[in-house]
């Protein structure tokens, strides 16, 4: 029997900035080469979350205005996406969808943005700038280098249990003072990286399909070296 993949796909009808919905294309493809059968399925607003249902989710960027949006919805969710984190749960939250699992973002204009503090960071706003260009970040304790496009208003500062996705070899990151991109807590890793991150990072993608399925059969699943990518 082939293993299964099933992706919970957050909000995707309303946060999908710069092509973020790729990385879901990108999960398929990744998991079609590791023979794994991959289904996917959006949970929107007015929808629950089951946490026991899914094996990873994904979650994309948005304006401040879809933020806005959801961060009232996503309130309904705190308590399920919280166990779903807590029980080691896989999940990849990219630049809006990364700044709503976190305590706050003070959008653009001003307005405090609730996010559900699942994890503990906060993101503040800058005035008439944004962080916009090519990003090369390089995370250590995986020994891999990562290549996107960044492009955000907000300033995040991660808090307790988070360590950064890979400090900052060219590009803004984060806030732009302490040299971090991106966080991992627990299994859930997030970042400011649109173009889609898994498009040109598909070694992350395949660790976040391993941890997956990992957690669901309880046994060590063998990448087949020839789809890892040497850079
Ligand atoms: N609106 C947020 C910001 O500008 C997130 C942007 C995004 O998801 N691309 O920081």
């Amino acid at each position: 029997m082939p293993k299964e993949l099933v992706v919970c796909h957050l909000y995707g009808n309303l946060l999908n900035t710069y092509g973020d919905n790729g990385n879901l294309l990108m999960l398929k493809y990744l998991a079609e080469k590791m023979n794994v059968t991959f289904h996917s399925e959006i949970v929107s607003i007015h929808e629950p979350f089951d946490p026991n249902k899914y094996d990873l989710v994904f979650v994309g960027g948005g304006q401040d205005f879809e933020q806005l949006i959801i961060s009232e919805d996503i309130q309904s969710k705190k308590e399920s996406l919280t166990e779903y984190i807590e029980n080691d749960g896989v999940m990849l939250a990219i630049c809006g969808g990364f700044q709503l699992l976190g305590h706050y973002y003070m959008g653009a204009k001003g307005e405090k943005i609730h996010g559900i503090g699942a994890l503990d960071h906060y993101t503040l706003s800058q005035d008439n700038n944004r962080y916009i260009g090519d990003i090369v970040i390089h995370n250590e304790e995986f020994n891999e280098t990562y290549y996107g496009f960044e492009n955000h208003n907000g300033r995040t500062f991660l808090g307790k249990g988070e360590r950064p996705l890979g400090n900052v070899v060219k590009g803004k990151g984060n806030n732009s003072e302490d040299g971090s991109e991106g966080v991992i807590y627990k299994n859930v890793f997030g970042s400011y990286f649109h173009g889609p991150i898994l498009a040109r990072n598909e070694n992350l993608g395949i660790r976040l399909i391993k941890t997956a399925l990992e957690k669901k059969y309880n046994e060590p699943f063998v990448v087949p070296q020839e789809i890892l990518t040497v850079n």
